[in-house]
């Protein structure tokens, strides 16, 4: 047995206290690697798969050899002084600059790229680096359509999706990666071809997972930059914690109505993104794009820059927007610049860092606890569903059907026999419907909004109240097809 230093590569480090280095006692490489998985066991897991292989992206040095390539692999001996070095196959982020290795550009390609080859910025050394550069996108939604296409086009050669999503209708005011003969198809298998239709000469890996924190590490440790598409706030600080463990850059971007922010996120050069915002906002006080509205090209705009960011990053060119966040307003086209500080407080890149793993994101931003609560809502409310109500109508039952949404969401899609009293003005408006003795049954888009406006019904007294199950998105697949869904 030798005393010998096994040493972390940061993105492990969280997984080992943060140490970059551990002294164990050994006489083999396996029992070195034993020792050390026995004293961190969340280590084994990023080291190991399942069947106790070494994982294919992890590879151990001993000194400066590739353990790979000895005889007797893990049994090869160890001395005292000897350093065993953990090293994931694509370590560290861009900003290191990686060696450009020697990339042959076809005609095709140099015809293609002509008018990057002629930038002094670019240049055929950059148009390398381009093409060695491996990209993760987080979504191929809003922003990852015009991100992905302008980085397919620059020649990034390798360009890596995440998404479960089918295209929806709904999506094309946007999503221009996508086309209406889409409609129906996974969005991974339409942005792919399209991808790959702009420019043959780049790889298209798809991943279709709901990102999380069982596969976050694996997938994007596979790539040097990370473009943060995503909609939601566990996702969000999801990519972040993983960006900061794998030190990787993140080029952030996110929309709402007439609204972008982009930053990019690089934790061992700036701050991240919990740096910025330390907690999620509760959930339903910041509305989704779904409930909210998007302008469809400010997505455009931001995923595009979202694209410049990741290129600059890419050829080390330019001024990054690390440690600035860039507000863009549609309206007044208006840009601004906030100067953002590392938080030497932030628990996951401050000084004394409290998250060393990836947590469960949905428990942190309250999703659970509130969904939880929403259930407890709509269990304790009476239901009518979509094909009853309509037998009852056209039946001629007294009902009284109130439709709660926002006066605006009528020009969609509304019920004829529905009157409006918009939620917000619900509770002054219950007494107008004291002394009546029909049936009253709420509807909106969802069920949601409905059912607490049941439940307001039923606190002021009301005992012949229903909720609309499903609402006039169940109304469309039950009774009216023409109803249009949004
Ligand atoms: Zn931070």
């Amino acid at each position: 047995m030798s005393q010998i230093t096994v040493i972390i590569p940061t993105p492990l480090r969280g997984y080992a206290e943060g140490q970059d280095s551990i002294v164990v006692n050994a006489g083999t490489v396996a029992e070195a690697l034993t020792e050390l998985t026995s004293r961190y066991s969340e280590l084994s897991r990023h080291l190991y798969s399942e069947d106790g292989q070494l994982r294919s992206f992890v590879n151990i040095y001993l000194n400066d050899e590739d353990i790979r390539y000895l005889e007797g692999r893990d049994a090869a001996g160890v001395q005292a002084g000897d350093e065993i070095r953990i090293v994931p196959s694509i370590a560290g982020g861009v900003a290191t600059a990686p060696e450009v290795k020697d990339v042959e550009f076809t005609q095709e390609e140099m015809r293609r790229y002509a008018r990057h080859l002629i930038l002094p910025e670019v240049g055929p050394e950059g148009q390398k680096k381009l093409k060695q550069a491996r990209v993760l996108l987080i979504g191929a939604g809003g922003l990852g359509s015009p991100a992905s296409l302008y980085l397919a086009a620059a020649g990034v050669g390798t360009l890596g999706l995440v998404d479960f999503d089918v295209v929806e209708h709904s999506n094309l005011q946007r999503q221009i990666v996508h086309g209406t003969s889409d409609v129906g198809r996974l969005k991974l298998e339409s942005a792919r071809d399209r991808l790959l239709d702009v420019n043959p000469e780049i790889e298209v890996e798809t991943h279709e997972v709901r990102l999380s924190s069982d596969n976050a590490l694996e997938i994007l440790t596979e790539y040097d930059i990370v473009v943060d598409g995503t909609d939601n706030f566990p996702t969000r600080y999801l990519v972040n914690d993983a960006c900061v463990l794998l030190g990787k850059p993140n080029v952030y971007g996110s929309i709402f109505r007439f609204e972008g922010q982009v930053s990019v996120f690089h934790a061992k050069q700036g701050p991240c993104y919990r740096c910025l915002y330390a907690e999620p906002p509760p959930p339903g006080l910041a509305p989704s794009c779904a409930e909210g509205g998007v302008l469809g090209v400010l997505p455009g705009i931001i995923g595009t820059l979202q694209a410049n960011e990741t290129i600059k990053l890419i050829l080390g060119a330019g001024d990054p927007l690390i440690g600035r966040l860039l507000l863009f307003d549609a309206l007044r086209v208006r840009f601004r610049e906030l100067k953002l500080r590392k938080d030497p407080e932030c628990p996951i890149c401050g000084e004394n860092p409290t998250v060393h793993k990836l947590i469960d994101y949905e428990v942190f931003c309250g999703i659970r606890e509130a969904e939880v609560e929403q259930r407890g809502l709509e269990a304790g409310v009476p239901i009518i569903t979509a094909s009853e109500l309509r037998a009852r109508l056209d039946a001629g039952d007294p009902i009284r059907v109130i439709d709660v949404r926002e006066p605006h969401e009528l020009n969609i899609c509304k019920l004829d026999e529905a009157e409006l009293i918009p939620l917000g003005q619900f509770p002054s408006q219950i007494s107008r419907l004291v002394g009546g003795n029909d049936e009253i049954v709420v509807i909106c888009r969802s069920g949601r909004r409905s059912a607490y406006a049941v439940r307001l019904l039923q606190d002021a007294g009301f005992t012949e109240a229903y909720n609309l199950t499903g609402g006039l998105l169940a109304w469309s697949d039950e009774v009216d097809p023409t109803m249009v869904k949004y």
